[in-house]
């Protein structure tokens, strides 16, 4: 959560103030024990900072308990030593979490909580008559000031971060929530913990930090490793549901859609980088998701294959900061990105692309994150194939092999399909033509099969122009054509249609006699006869449009001495 400058600086404020008026105020109120054990002590800061380092997730929140030793310390050594080995775990804690300099608020932060909930708690303790003197287990109202000291504990750090939370991060937290009754729930099982803790070192001395820290420390460690497994396990399931759901997408664009959409689900994620289409030797970023760089990696070839700078498309990569990075990847992760995961993309050994993946906290992923993308990446790299086999499946499914114009089967889909949206009303009418060639026949007869096949190719380029975007061209049959036209009336169809057939009759067609042994230059004329029918003027039945500008095309054109364009009469 972003907290902004002005609130940042205050908080260091109130700190500088509070701090050295709270450490005095407890040493103040603290009843004086006398010497200080300054070995215990310290055994007991080690109980401190260990417990806080090894929290517990419930709910995917960490809880730190050190209740337990907060309550020990408290009883047996006074408010002031709790206070100051409070304090001590919170900065190591925080230490450990390397923060960024815009988090470094959080450490006056935790540690005017902690003071303000050591005081309180402690002066409770006090004013109810509480002290320090050697309690024994059956004292009663020693026992229920125990209580109420940890209780006060808990909920006064409750309470001032319900109070604190809407100041600073400008949003509230629930008054009672599941997380509450949880860390309530936890508290009481490890108060008596601490109560043992208390009796323990009263009769035995320090060897009672390691009679009860070791077990519950032993056992704080198990429930975290149990964590980090769920956690992985979840990862993992998550991992490979996505996997099949990125190998169902059909196209490329999707796939990549698909891929980023889900990695952002899954990871704690500022930026994604995808380079792909390997060319000359590059990598082009193709996807990204944040902001940043436009550029391209440069693939140098060794004898193993490839490498790039610093082998960063040979093996996968985690780094935890960014001055492990900054020699590799400067210039193609942002410069506030600090944890980053660089992973290539294989097929069959072969490399097709490199994802990047950065985060702006330190110590963002861990292995097993690198692994689950190692393994997402796989999945995208067979996702693409799959997708680029379709895409080429497709394009042989519905294209003529010869001319690669659409094939009778695209051409009967997209017949049906306009007629659905004339009859939708979204458009107002429909037309056709069928463009035959005459006496093809004599073509190929003449000047060969192979010349043939080079005439359609040259006639397929020019009506591709002729009709451009108006309409659906294909190639129906052996050497007839047709034309689609949305929107375009009888009329118009006609006109577009004589067009055609006088560029045709005008054009000179050039190719090589494959007939003779040495292959001549020729060039050929040949025309075309075209019957137009529309829709809805003559029909509204596609197969129906179809025979009638077939009709059209037989009866007024072939029939009546060819190269003409002729429309069906009802
Ligand atoms: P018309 O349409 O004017 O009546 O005469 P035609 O000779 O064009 O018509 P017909 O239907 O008798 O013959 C069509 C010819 O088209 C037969 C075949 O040799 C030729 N043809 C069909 N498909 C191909 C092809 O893919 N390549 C070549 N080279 N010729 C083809
Ligand atoms: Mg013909
Ligand atoms: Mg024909």
């Amino acid at each position: 959560m972003f907290v902004d400058k002005k609130r940042r600086i205050g908080i260091w404020v109130v700190w500088s103030f509070l701090f050295p008026l709270l450490v005095s105020y407890a040493y103040i109120i603290t009843p004086n024990e006398g010497e200080w054990h300054w070995g215990d002590v310290f055994i007991f800061c080690l109980l401190f900072i260990g417990a806080a380092m090894i929290p517990i997730v419930v709910n995917n929140t960490p809880l730190s308990m050190t209740q337990w030793v907060t309550l020990a310390t408290f009883l047996d050594f006074g408010l002031f030593t709790e206070l100051v080995l409070s304090q001590i775990a919170v900065f190591v804690v925080l230490f450990r979490l390397k923060l960024p300099k815009e988090q470094w608020y959080r450490y006056p932060l935790n540690s005017t909580m902690f003071l303000l909930v050591s005081v309180i708690s402690g002066q409770l303790y006090y004013l109810f008559g509480g002290n320090h003197d050697v309690y024994t287990i059956n004292n009663s109202s020693f026992l229920s000031l125990a209580a109420l000291y940890m209780l006060v504990y808990f909920l006064s750090n409750h309470w001032l971060l319900n109070f604190i939370y809407p100041i600073i991060y400008k949003t509230k937290r629930p008054i009672v929530s599941e997380d509450f009754l949880w860390e309530l729930l936890l508290l009481i099982g490890i108060f008596p913990i601490g109560l043992i803790l208390y009796f323990l070192y009263n009769t035995l001395g320090i060897i009672s930090a390691f009679l009860i820290g070791l077990p519950v420390m032993s056992m704080l460690f198990v429930l975290n490793t149990y964590y980090r497994s769920q956690q992985m396990n979840q990862y993992l399931k998550k991992a490979v549901e996505f996997g099949h759901r990125l190998t169902e997408q059909l196209q490329e664009n999707e796939v990549l859609d698909v891929f980023i959409q889900n990695v952002i689900r899954i990871f704690p994620i500022d930026y994604i980088y995808i380079f792909q289409d390997n060319r000359e030797n590059q990598l082009h970023l193709t996807r990204k998701y944040g902001r940043g760089m436009d550029t391209t990696i440069d693939i140098v070839q060794d004898q193993n294959g490839f490498s790039s700078v610093d082998g960063l498309t040979k093996q996968a990569r985690l780094y935890k900061e960014k001055r492990e990075w900054r020699r590799t990847l400067d210039g193609y992760v942002p410069n506030d990105a600090e944890s980053v995961l660089s992973v290539p993309a294989m097929n069959n050994n072969e490399l097709i692309g490199l994802i990047i993946i950065a985060s702006t906290k330190k110590r963002e992923y861990e292995k097993f994150h690198l692994l689950i993308i190692e393994m997402l990446s796989s999945y995208l790299a067979i996702a693409l194939e799959n997708a680029r086999h379709y895409e080429k499946t497709k394009h042989q499914s519905e294209r003529c092999h010869l001319t690669h114009l659409y094939n009778a089967r695209a051409f009967t889909e997209t017949l049906e399909k306009e007629f659905h949206r004339l009859n939708g009303k979204k458009i107002r009418s429909l037309s056709l033509l069928i463009i035959d060639i005459d006496h093809f026949k004599h073509v190929n007869d003449t000047y060969g099969h192979q010349s043939g096949n080079e005439i359609l190719c040259q006639l397929a380029d020019l009506l591709r122009t002729l009709v451009g975007k108006i309409g659906f061209l294909a190639r129906y049959g052996g050497e007839e054509f047709v034309v689609l036209l949305p929107n375009v009336d009888k009329e118009k169809a006609n006109l577009l249609g004589e067009r055609i057939r006088k560029t045709i009759e005008n054009r000179t067609f050039v190719l090589f006699d494959d007939l003779s042994e040495v292959r001549r230059k020729l060039t050929v004329r040949i025309t075309v006869s075209i019957g137009v029918a529309s829709a809805p003027k003559d029909t509204d039945d596609p197969m129906t449009l179809l025979r009638y500008a077939d009709r059209a095309l037989y009866v007024g054109a072939k029939r009546v001495g060819r190269n003409k364009v002729s429309h069906y009469v009802g």
